[in-house]
């Protein structure tokens, strides 16, 4: 089956009462237990709601198994914790979403768990790795600057070593990076972005093998964050227009980045569609399409990053992104101002970069809005 007629029909809860088309919203969170095998309980992820979205991000992903939970957060810690014990090392990039990279600084040292922030290339992911190496995690593209790794190398360096490999798919979505064809072994997700795509969900997933989802699933029956019944519906409708969403942003977003690759005004644009971005091949071979995620900075002394997004009237200031609006932000004071003004510099998000998060507006209307809010 094609992805785009999987995000329909996969998955589907029955409606045995109605016979309607949609799965039915099933908010106990106490079940009859006598005779029962499987007492459904929210927080032991086997509601049926919870299962019904599960499979369908998991035919989605290629997945056999998976979670869903209440944040993207809940996702990361949660796998993260659930393989990992003092004595043990963690390679991660060192560009990955600000929260991600705040909760291993937070967390690892406390708990004796030793890591290693990366360049983002196999090989420095490779030539950091230590006999007591559990974990490989990666992200690709990444929040902000839309850097590429090559998804299979890095699978073949942690079959080499011994290693679980996890993935934030966000940036990309399942419509055009299947990780897990790629060898990995848990892809993750912030649901609140593309998945949900109306900025009015908070969720996260993390889909695997059905040995690897049984273990996370144990952790996370613990530390909670499930998602309730109500917001897996809503999820699951999301999902039926996913790819056509996705699509239509990526579309907007590729004649925006030209537009702006164009334009004397914008010193640098990062874009993996664009072929002057380093990692443009590796995109292309792993990539079905670029992705609806842009940055780019301003080259004008008499317009600020700050300036220019208070004049846009149509793109909104917003954190969060994925929805079908657009949206923009400077990292620096949102999805990147928990880690260290040091961490940033080294990996290159300075104060003037702004980051657009396409939506599926028509595009025009996108760039005269761009082009209103140049206007000094
Ligand atoms: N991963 C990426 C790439 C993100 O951009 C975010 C949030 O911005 C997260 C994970 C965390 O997701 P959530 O906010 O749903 O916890």
């Amino acid at each position: 089956m094609h992805i785009e007629t999987k995000c329909i029909h996969s998955g589907g809860g029955t409606d045995t009462i109605t016979k309607g088309l949609n799965t039915p919203i099933f908010p106990s969170s106490a079940h009859e237990y006598l005779d029962a095998e499987d007492v459904a309980y929210p927080r032991y992820f086997n509601t049926i709601n919870q299962k019904v979205i599960v499979q369908k991000i998991c035919e989605l992903e290629d997945a056999e198994d998976g979670i869903i939970f209440s944040s993207g957060m809940a996702a990361i810690s949660t796998v993260l914790l659930s393989f990992l014990k003092t004595g043990d090392h963690v390679i991660l990039q060192d560009e990955i979403y600000g929260g991600s990279h705040a909760f291993v600084e937070m967390f690892f040292e406390r708990f004796g768990i030793s890591y290693s922030f990366v360049a983002t290339s196999a090989e420095s992911i490779e030539s950091a790795v230590k006999p007591e190496t559990r974990i490989i995690y990666i992200e690709t593209p990444t929040n902000p600057l839309l850097s590429i790794v090559d998804i299979q190398e890095v699978a073949e360096i942690a079959k080499r070593n011994n290693c679980i490999t996890v993935i934030d798919n966000t940036f990309a979505t399942p419509i055009i990076q299947n990780p897990i064809k790629l060898g990995i072994d848990i892809v993750i997700h912030s649901g609140t972005k593309y998945l949900g795509g109306h900025s009015d969900l908070s969720c996260g997933a993390a889909v695997t093998t059905s040995n690897l989802a049984c273990k996370i699933r144990k952790t996370a029956a613990n530390f909670g964050g499930n998602l309730n019944a109500l917001s897996c519906y809503i999820l699951e409708r999301s999902l039926k227009t996913l790819s056509v969403r996705v699509r239509q942003q990526i579309d907007n977003a590729f004649q925006i980045a030209q537009f702006l690759d164009n334009h004397s005004i914008f010193k640098k644009v990062y874009y993996p569609g664009l072929r002057t971005h380093p990692g443009h091949s590796i995109a292309c071979d792993q990539m079905n399409g670029f992705g609806a995620m842009l940055s780019f900075e301003l080259n004008d002394s008499n317009l600020s990053a700050d300036g220019f997004m208070k004049k846009l009237t149509l793109i909104k200031p917003a954190v969060s992104l994925g929805g079908i609006e657009t949206t923009i932000c400077d990292p620096v004071r949102t999805s990147h101002a928990k880690i260290s003004a040091e961490t940033r510099a080294r990996q290159g998000i300075t104060d003037s970069l702004l980051r657009l998060s396409v939506g599926i507006e028509n595009v025009e209307d996108l760039i005269k809005d761009i082009e209103q809010a140049l206007e000094i």
